[in-house]
């Protein structure tokens, strides 16, 4: 940011009540008001400065609340106990009975069974659709939609959503374009490509330290307070308040997050580029074989790289499950769900984090089960690390 002595300190320096260059913790669950009619006044709208109940707002989760917005260049943002936290919070304040929601089909497990199982309950109907095809995305729209989700890269076939393509679908229709930018945060800026909402689970990479569960919500200003109604706003009601101690970690982590980006990166597309040398069948949005390389390289952020997973095919379950077993052996990273961590993780998506999808569903977008997705982590020697792959893939005969 360039210096402009007319705007300022606070404006562009942020620091605790004290000038603690991290803000102390809330410690509390409730605050004490000197007048009754200060009190009255809180539960009627914001007041600047003034703290009524922790589910509501508290100091901490506002300074990273307002991290985060500076971060996705929104007006404003809400922090979540969870990444599913931020989704639910998210939908239920804009869906009503009756209403539609238009969703890639290649989403997280877990959304997928929301969208599909759950919000149904509800009177609320998801039509997934291939994100790819935005024909497919109008074909879709009737007057009950509500809102188009996607994720930006897709959990686990990283296929990129071409978003400002998707916001002008949605601009002007009264539908909102929700996006989960969890694989990809400093690399792509959804809200300033046209998107109205950006959900994290920063469980991943905003935290990096696999240490704790939480989300966020990034929007307007106008949204945001919304959420925060008492009497009818989604986060309010809903009860999906994140924890101080651990927004207070995560406002401590978010600041190395662009250099662990680049090297989570820069270690992905060494691993991908070696994996395709071997033959072996390679996702790497970083590849230029990949279907939205291109794409991709028109929407991002530069200086990030193309993020940190990279999925491979092996082509047999049985050796891809052995493989797995031989990596986390040969200390390569963890047989675990989740990623973003400074270890690579490895899973297998079908068995795991996607098999909440049906399986003819599953085989229909390209989700087989001998893929195995990985997070890699931020090795300083990747070389010597994929050298180890390489010698637990010789003694399976995969390559
Ligand atoms: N979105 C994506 C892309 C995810 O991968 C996940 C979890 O794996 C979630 C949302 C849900 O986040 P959380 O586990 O923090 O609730």
């Amino acid at each position: 940011m360039k210096f402009d002595p007319s705007v300022k300190i606070h404006d562009y320096l942020v620091f605790g009540e004290f000038g603690d260059v991290n803000p102390s913790i809330t410690d509390s669950s409730t605050f004490t008001f000197l007048s009754t009619e200060k009190m009255k006044e809180l539960f009627e709208h914001e007041i600047e400065g003034c703290f009524l109940y922790s589910r509501h707002w508290n100091p901490i989760n506002k300074y990273l609340s307002g991290a985060l917005a500076r971060f996705e260049d929104t007006g404003s943002a809400q922090v979540t106990s969870s990444g599913m936290g931020a989704i639910n919070c998210t939908v239920m304040q804009i869906c009503n009975a009756g209403d539609e929601i238009i969703s890639s089909r290649t989403i997280y497990g877990g959304t997928y069974a929301l969208f599909k199982n759950f919000l149904p309950k509800f009177g609320i109907k998801v039509n997934f659709v291939d994100i790819t095809n935005l024909d497919a995305i109008k074909k879709a729209i009737t007057e009950k939609t509500k809102i188009i989700y996607c994720e930006t890269v897709s959990n686990p076939l990283l296929e990129i959503a071409d978003i400002p393509s998707i916001a002008k679908i949605a601009k002007g229709k009264n539908i909102k374009f929700v996006v989960d930018n969890t694989f990809s945060p400093m690399i792509i800026s959804p809200v300033r490509l046209g998107a109205d909402i950006v959900i994290h689970s920063m469980t991943k990479y905003i935290n990096g330290t696999s240490d704790c569960v939480a989300g966020c919500i990034c929007s307007s200003k106008e949204f945001i307070d919304s959420l925060n109604d008492v009497n009818s706003g989604a986060s309010m009601l809903l009860g999906t308040v994140l924890d101080s101690y651990r927004a207070a970690s995560i406002l401590k982590n978010i600041h190395s997050l662009h250099i662990r980006m680049q090297k989570h990166s820069k270690n992905a597309m060494y691993f991908a580029e070696n994996f395709k040398k071997l033959g072996i069948n390679t996702h790497y949005p970083g590849l230029p074989e990949h279907k939205q390389h291109k794409l991709l390289n028109r929407i991002m952020n530069e200086g990030f790289g193309y993020s940190g997973m990279v999925t491979i095919d092996v082509g047999d379950e049985e050796k891809a499950n052995l493989l797995m077993i031989k990596m986390q052996k040969a200390n390569i990273g963890y047989l675990a769900v989740s990623l973003g961590y400074f270890k690579t993780l490895f899973s297998s998506p079908s068995h795991s984090t996607s098999s909440e999808i049906p399986e003819d569903e599953q085989s229909k977008i390209g989700l087989s089960k001998s893929l195995i997705r990985f997070s890699v982590g931020l090795d300083n020697d990747i070389e010597e690390s994929f050298g180890r792959i390489k010698i637990c893939m010789k003694e399976l005969n995969i390559i």
